[in-house]
């Protein structure tokens, strides 16, 4: 038997140590997943949607719990456990609640041609969703897909990251305890081989987070058996401060959208364009904000930043300060670990020649911010489009017609205009990204139906079978004719259509006698 062990990344003390899921057993969950998707499936979308209810009911119930054992697993102070993952929950289950019946039943295509004949979408399960998460936000990125896939009448089979197992499993806890029957979500626990072998087993779609690195392995590995795949993938998020910002505003936006989640969000503001008239009082405004952060361990409610949750990242903050501080960045604060070693002090950097080191370019993915200028509002949208990746953008003006006109040459999935990061939590609005962000969309409609086939079903308004369609065989030279004359009918003139209308009347006639149908 195999077992992981999660940890408070605050105290290195064991939470718990978890049995793992064989890969052996992957055959036998998915074949449940399956038998019980048949029922889920068919389950009136009406009361898939008060199952929703029912779940954000316990949800409610059980938060305190829940707040306390993200902020435990992953280290986030409580408030941030609260506010950006438990809440955004409540609000995404009411809004799929109440979109879902909507968006998901079906819908009449009016057709513009075909008139004798009428189309309707109709929107079907996927199947068996494989959803495999980040430790990041571990309720809040896994909830808001399963919920969907859920409402969509699919059975999901969920991988929780192997740093924040705890938190995956009470999800299933929490779904189970609202009354989920029995399968119809099953977590299975481990690290990355788990992840690869659950793709082998060819579900209906994976719903990947998580990083560039792996995004590519699951696209593979889903290539292989053609499965399809949505990645939500990494960020390296800028955001543009105009000269007429207020400052004491912009400042404040730059420090939670650099620092919340200590940083390591996918969405987060670690690139920050200022306009080089307020460069200088706008560092000295963020360096003074950024060294009154508290950081400590998550639980006594006291602090603003939490640890590094994971250890590997902390050698990737170190490299990118020291090749920015050789192309000659200057350390305007931070770039300190506690003695510990488990808190990187709030860290910006400044400096024009960073511009191509990997502290500008490469995730980062901690409480690390970089700074640089810009002249024009041109250059600003150049240097911000610079990147390989494509999450999010945020502009911070008095000016807001002129940052909406910015927004629409930014090469990103969301821009927030005097916001950052949190529209990541709604679910109203698409997530998701291009570039090495990755593709697809989760949350609003355009993520429900990321968990749906589509069926096209064609049929007649009156049904007769005394009419054969005209293009059907024998072939005939009538016919030609016919259908050349009738590509006239697309002419940009009326005179041009009018003129051929009695020819193609005449073929017509002509075709259908030769048919015998007339
Ligand atoms: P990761 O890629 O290391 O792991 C993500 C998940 O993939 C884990 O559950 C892991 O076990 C699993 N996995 C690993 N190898 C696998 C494989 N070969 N096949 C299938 N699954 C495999 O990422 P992480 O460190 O957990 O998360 C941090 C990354 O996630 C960052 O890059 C961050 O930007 C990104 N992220 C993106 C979003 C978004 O919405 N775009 C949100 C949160 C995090």
């Amino acid at each position: 038997m195999s077992t992981l062990r999660s940890k408070n990344p605050a105290t290195g003390e064991v939470i718990q140590e978890i049995e793992t899921t064989p890969i052996e057993s992957l055959a036998e969950i998915y074949s449940r997943a399956q038998s019980a998707q048949k029922y889920w499936g068919s389950v009136s979308l009406r009361k898939r949607a008060q199952y929703l209810l029912d779940l954000r009911e316990v949800l409610v119930q059980r938060a305190d719990e829940l707040i306390d054992l993200i902020s435990k697993e992953n280290g986030k102070p409580q408030f941030e456990a609260m506010a950006n993952e438990i809440i955004p929950s409540a609000d995404l289950l009411t809004y799929f609640a109440k979109k879902a019946p909507r968006v998901l039943r079906d819908h009449r295509i009016p057709m513009v041609l075909m008139k004798h004949r009428r189309s309707d979408l109709n929107y079907w399960p996927v199947g068996v969703v494989a959803i495999i998460s980040p430790w990041n936000y571990p309720f809040l990125l896994p909830f808001a897909d399963i919920v969907m896939a859920l409402v969509a009448g699919n059975a999901v089979i969920f991988k929780p990251s192997e740093i924040t197992p705890c938190v995956g499993l009470r999800i299933q806890d929490i779904c189970n305890e609202a009354g989920l029957p029995p399968f119809v979500l099953q977590t299975v626990i481990g690290e990355g081989l788990l992840g690869a072998a659950l793709i082998d087993h060819k579900p209906g779609k994976v719903f990947f987070t998580g990083s560039v690195v792996t995004g590519r392995k699951v696209m593979e590995a889903a290539a292989k058996h053609l499965v399809p795949v949505n990645l939500e993938l990494g960020g390296k998020d800028a955001m543009i401060v105009m000269p007429d910002a207020d400052l004491d505003y912009a400042t404040s936006a730059a420090l939670w959208g650099s620092m919340s989640n200590s940083g390591q969000v996918c969405a987060s503001v670690e690139r920050i364009l200022v306009h080089e008239r307020i460069q200088e009082r706008f560092v000295e405004l963020l360096k003074a904000k950024l060294q009154r952060l508290r950081q400590g361990p998550s639980l006594n409610g006291q602090n603003d930043l939490g640890p590094i949750t994971l250890e590997k990242q902390k050698s990737i903050y170190t490299q990118q300060i020291e090749e920015a501080k050789s192309h000659g960045a200057k350390l305007e604060t931070g770039g300190e670990f506690t003695p510990d070693h488990r808190y990187l002090a709030p860290t910006l950097v400044t400096g024009h020649r960073i511009e191509d080191t990997s502290i500008y370019q490469e995730e980062t993915f901690g409480p690390v911010a970089a700074i640089t200028t810009f002249k024009s509002v041109s250059e600003a949208i150049e240097k911000a489009n610079h990147n390989r990746y494509g999450l999010l953008a945020s502009i911070i003006t008095k000016n807001v017609p002129l940052a909406e006109e910015m927004a629409r040459q930014l090469a990103v999935g969301t821009v927030t205009i005097n916001e950052v990061l949190y529209t990541a939590g709604l679910g109203e609005t698409p997530w998701g990204g291009v570039k090495d962000s990755g593709f697809g969309r989760t949350h609003s409609e355009a993520g429900l139906y990321e968990f749906v086939n589509v069926r096209h079903i064609h049929k007649p308004r009156v049904n007769s079978i005394y009419f054969k369609s005209l293009w059907w065989f024998p072939y005939s030279n009538y016919q030609f004719i016919t259908f050349r004359l009738f590509l006239n009918l697309y002419r940009q003139s009326w005179i041009d259509k009018l003129k051929v209308f009695p020819h193609l009347l005449w073929n017509l006639v002509q075709m259908l006698k030769r048919e015998k149908r007339l």
